[in-house]
């Protein structure tokens, strides 16, 4: 039986790497939904992205994992949905959802802002 074991296992790691391919995907395409505007649109994917995640235990990748409100899951675009200050002296960036409001405080890393 262990064969099979080790087969279930595989097929398991097989589903968590598609899991984690259409998480990207979909943030991919919020993206792209929040170029020709559609707000909503993008909101659905991120939401498809999160529960998608839940279900296989995935963190959100990083490149994404700062570019939605985990309170009202709207895709941010700096400017458009998410207002950014970077606070360099105290080391951290605050993110303000322009939907909701919801304030998020993310410590400052340089790199986290190179696919940004
Ligand atoms: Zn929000």
């Amino acid at each position: 039986m262990k064969e099979k074991a080790l087969l279930y296992l595989m097929k398991r790691a097989n589903d968590k790497d598609i899991a984690k391919d259409r998480i990207i995907y979909l943030f991919r395409q919020a993206e792209q939904a929040m170029e020709k505007g559609e707000k909503s649109l993008a909101k659905k994917y991120v939401g498809l992205a999160l529960r998608i995640g839940m279900k296989f235990q995935l963190s959100m990748p990083r490149e994404w994992k700062r570019r939605y409100c985990k309170k009202c899951g709207v895709f941010w675009v700096p400017g458009k949905t998410v207002r950014v200050r970077s606070k360099k002296k105290e080391k951290h960036i605050v993110f303000t959802c322009l939907d909701c409001g919801a304030i998020r405080r993310y410590p400052y890393i340089k790199e986290s802002f190179k696919n940004a």
